[in-house]
């Protein structure tokens, strides 16, 4: 069996007898599950989760907890950040490969309704700011930059924001955790249902539309539930190697993959086999951090040819989506003795350090001439302040004249790359899942990394924005569901 296949579709006709009906049913307790069964269930439907693993989270659980929020919050005032729903939504839309205006719309102008409704689970973000360029604030701050806001040509499309709000728990992973044991929370106080070790495996559906979901459990027990709308909230597909080799191939085998065990794409699969079109499905976050420190960021980055091609500033999965794309997917951050420091992960390993240019490009196995003239070409405008290749801000700009030389690998298969994707169904704005054509699919709806919404191109990722879309689309498919529900007998 492979894991392209789709899963069969059962006619409700087939069903002898339901095991239980419900209003609205949630296929995976993550962050878009937990959203949308939470509002579902406020909004007076009966909600039944079904979890496959034996704890609620998922991939979530895993997460640092970047949310990516917006507009004026009250992190953004308390630390001196103007913000406004229409720079934000400018900056979403100018960092898409195909931008759904209702989606970042309606993103940008609730975003501060939302950062109220996730604090109102019970937590607040530090009214604090981490100022430096960072994969993630190390301690507990509860902003920074976490995309390409300053970058070139972002920065002259939308006014620069800091908009990556972490939850306040320390560290790199497991952030997003805290989130989720209050989405259980609440979820236990409205009165949803989270059913544990349970999966949901194959939709029932009547005709064109879906009336709820066979499932199996892990002691082998199944049955069909009924309901008036499903959820699929099951999360991305990066754990499914048939899925990966044929969607994202760049995150085959040599990338680390970033995500819990269910992360197979039974969600996607689930809605492709009741008709579902699915976008973006070859996009992937995909990273292999060189800095922090900030500081490396004022060398160059060159290829194979040594030539620069990207702007070396740029959010590091913008840095890495790029270098997937040079020949060989090759590339080396070279810095001279004045600008070297260890990165603070060691994901992007140091070579070497030469006395000379030449002997540098000789150690890199690059054409001379080329590497000279890229580094010189840099060096001149640099001393300026001036990028007129890339538009480096000033900030990162510094000449690397003084040898001795150093080069760190950014080669796939060297440094350290992880990821995980983002492709998924096809849903309107209120998560109801679209066919090819755009008709909605009665009765179906999806949240979270199943669904394709705003995080849709890895080069433009920002990070935050798979949490901050599963949690505010899961809430709105989750309204929607519970105004659906009553299903036709
Ligand atoms: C290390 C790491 C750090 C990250 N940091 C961030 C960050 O800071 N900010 C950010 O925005 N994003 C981050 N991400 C990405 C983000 O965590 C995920 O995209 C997001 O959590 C997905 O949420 P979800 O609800 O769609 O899926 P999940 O949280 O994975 O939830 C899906 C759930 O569905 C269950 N399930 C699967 N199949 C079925 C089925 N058939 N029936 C029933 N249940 C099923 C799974 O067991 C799982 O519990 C990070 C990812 C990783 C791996």
């Amino acid at each position: 069996m492979s894991g392209l296949d789709l899963p069969e579709v059962i006619s409700v006709d087939d069903v002898p007898a339901f095991s239980d009906e419900v209003d609205v049913l949630v296929l995976g307790a993550g962050m878009g599950g937990c959203c949308a069964a939470l509002e579902a269930a406020r909004a007076g439907a009966s909600v039944l989760v079904l979890e496959r693993s034996a704890a609620a989270g998922g991939t979530s659980c895993l997460a640092g907890g970047h949310f990516y929020l917006g507009g004026g919050t009250a992190v953004q005032r308390a630390t001196g950040h103007d913000d406004t729903p229409t720079e934000m939504a400018k900056y979403l839309t100018a960092v898409s490969r195909d931008p759904e205006h209702d989606k970042i719309a309606a993103y940008c102008t609730d975003s501060v309704e939302h950062f109220g409704w996730l604090e109102a689970l019970g937590f607040e973000f530090e009214r604090s700011y981490y100022p430096e360029k960072a994969v993630i604030q190390p301690q507990t701050q509860g902003l920074m930059y976490t995309g390409n806001e300053k970058v070139w040509p972002f920065r002259e499309q939308a006014a620069p924001a800091p908009r990556g709000h972490k939850v306040p728990v320390p560290g790199d992973t497991g952030g997003a955790g805290l989130v989720i044991g209050l989405l259980v929370e609440r979820l236990a106080e409205a009165g949803a249902q989270i059913r544990y070790e349970t999966g949901g495996r194959r939709l029932v559906v009547d005709g064109d539309r879906v009336v709820g979901a066979y499932w199996k459990d892990v002691n082998g027990n199944d049955g069909c539930i009924r309901a008036g709308a499903t959820v699929i909230a099951a999360g991305g597909f990066v754990m499914n190697p048939d899925m990966v080799a044929r969607y994202t191939p760049q995150l085959a085998e040599k990338p680390f993959t970033l995500g819990s065990t269910y992360d197979d794409g039974l969600g996607i699969r689930l809605g492709a086999s009741a008709g579902a079109e699915l976008k973006h499905m070859d996009q992937a976050f995909i990273t292999a951090p060189a800095y922090p420190p900030s500081i490396l960021l004022t060398g160059l980055i060159v290829n194979a040819e040594g030539r620069r091609f990207v702007a070396e500033d740029s959010y590091h999965s913008r840095t890495s989506g790029f270098v997937m794309d040079q020949p060989g997917a090759k590339a080396y951050l070279i810095v001279d003795e004045a600008h070297l420091e260890r990165p603070e992960f060691p994901l992007v390993p140091f070579i070497d350090g030469w006395e000379t240019v030449d002997e540098m490009a000789d150690g890199l196995h690059l054409d001379r001439a080329a590497l000279r003239a890229t580094l010189d070409r840099y060096n001149t405008y640099a001393a300026r302040g001036e990028d007129p290749d890339f538009r480096k801000s000033p900030e990162f700009l510094a000449a690397q004249d003084t040898g001795p030389w150093a080069a760190f690998d950014l080669t796939l298969g060297t440094a350290l790359y992880a990821g995980f994707t983002v492709g998924g169904m096809s849903v309107t704005v209120d998560g109801q899942v679209r066919r090819p054509g755009g008709t909605v699919i009665d009765g179906l709806y999806a949240a979270g990394a199943c669904a394709a919404n705003i995080a849709q191109d890895g080069k433009g990722y920002a990070s935050g924005t798979q949490l901050g879309e599963g949690s505010y689309f899961g809430r709105r498919a989750g309204r929607h569901a519970a105004c659906a529900r009553s299903f036709p007998v």
